[in-house]
């Protein structure tokens, strides 16, 4: 293999600057040319890539967001879309693919290497950390770092008010990210999309606290929870207790925002070159992942078909962190 190309694709993680920087410069070490191709699989389509030099990654170790840029692709969704960008890599003797991103991104690395033989490797970057075949993704730490700071500063204003506050962190289908920023931030309930919590429960969590004379509360809501969003659990809440004062934040995107931290970057980097090293060992349609602190490579299949359950203890030291 002389020549191989990487991408960043799906939602934004922070690390994944870290982990395209590794394979330029892991590739460049093995004396691999290296294209970056710019918007995922929309610039794969249009032939959208460019030979990266080792400084085409200088100073972005610390950087959040892509410089490649990420882009959500209907077009590669479709067979033509895909043969398109199979043609794009063909033409330029590439062999090789790094995709960066999330479930989504490696279901289509799948979909290439199926139909058209094209060499692919993952690496899992994604805030959710809900990828099986890894303990943690690429911007994972961060995200919870960032919920947390703004837990810790939503937690001064609830305690000098003595009011209840519900904090919507992200997580469409999995409360990784809600759990550990619960736990982390001391919230007095926690809400995932794995395990159903109702409107009772959170009702009488939260009257246990009021009857120990605490008053001030944080519940935090993973986005995908099955009772709606903060906006709309609050309402629910407050149906049962209308003389609290309730308040609601939404952390949105900022969580996808920021310099990664320490974690995510070692993390990333080690990611990267691994990702490089799977291609040049000829293994192909893996995602690269770290288990136990070791380099394990996970089919792509696995990866986007296995469930990597949330952790029920954490959701228990919730309940008896909050008493
Ligand atoms: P995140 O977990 O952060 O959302 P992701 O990689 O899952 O990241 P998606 O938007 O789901 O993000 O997927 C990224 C891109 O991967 C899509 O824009 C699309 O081009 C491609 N993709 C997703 N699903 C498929 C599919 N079923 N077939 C082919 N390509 C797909």
């Amino acid at each position: 293999m002389k020549k191989i190309a990487v991408l960043t694709s799906g939602g934004d993680a922070p690390g994944m600057n870290a982990c395209l920087r590794a394979v330029v410069r892991g590739g460049l070490y093995h004396g691999l040319d290296v294209y970056g191709v710019v918007r995922g699989y929309d610039g794969l389509i249009r032939g959208d890539l460019y030979k990266m030099k080792s400084y085409s990654v200088s100073n972005i170790v610390g950087q959040g967001g892509t410089i490649l840029k990420s882009a959500r692709s209907m077009e590669f969704k479709t067979k033509e879309g895909r043969a398109k960008a199979a043609e794009q890599l063909r033409a330029l003797g590439i062999e090789g693919l790094v995709v960066i991103g999330g479930d989504g991104t490696f279901t289509g690395a799948n979909l290439l290497y199926n139909e058209h033989g094209i060499k692919v490797v993952g690496a899992p970057g994604t805030i959710d950390n809900d990828l099986f075949g890894t303990d943690f993704t690429i911007g994972y730490d961060t995200a919870v770092n960032t919920a947390l700071d703004a837990i810790d500063k939503i937690r001064d204003t609830a305690n000098s008010h003595e009011r209840l506050f519900f904090v919507e962190v992200m997580g469409r289908d999995s409360g990784y990210i809600a759990v550990q920023s619960a736990i982390g931030g001391g919230a007095e309930k926690v809400m995932v999309p794995e395990t159903k919590t109702t409107i009772d429960d959170v009702v009488s969590s939260l009257q246990k606290g009021w009857d120990n004379e605490k008053s001030a509360s944080i519940v935090i809501t993973a986005e995908g929870d099955s009772e709606g969003s903060a906006m709309e659990i609050a309402a629910k809440v407050k149906k049962h207790c209308p003389d609290k004062d309730i308040k609601v934040t939404t952390l949105g995107h900022i969580q996808r925002g920021g310099s990664p931290s320490a974690f995510d970057r070692i993390l990333a980097s080690r990611m990267g070159i691994a990702a490089v090293e799977a291609l040049l060992e000829d293994k192909s349609n893996v995602m690269v992942g770290i288990v136990n602190d070791k380099l394990v490579y996970t089919t792509l299949d696995d990866a986007i078909t296995k469930e990597k359950p949330l952790n029920t203890d954490l959701l228990k030291m919730v309940e008896i962190l909050s008493i």
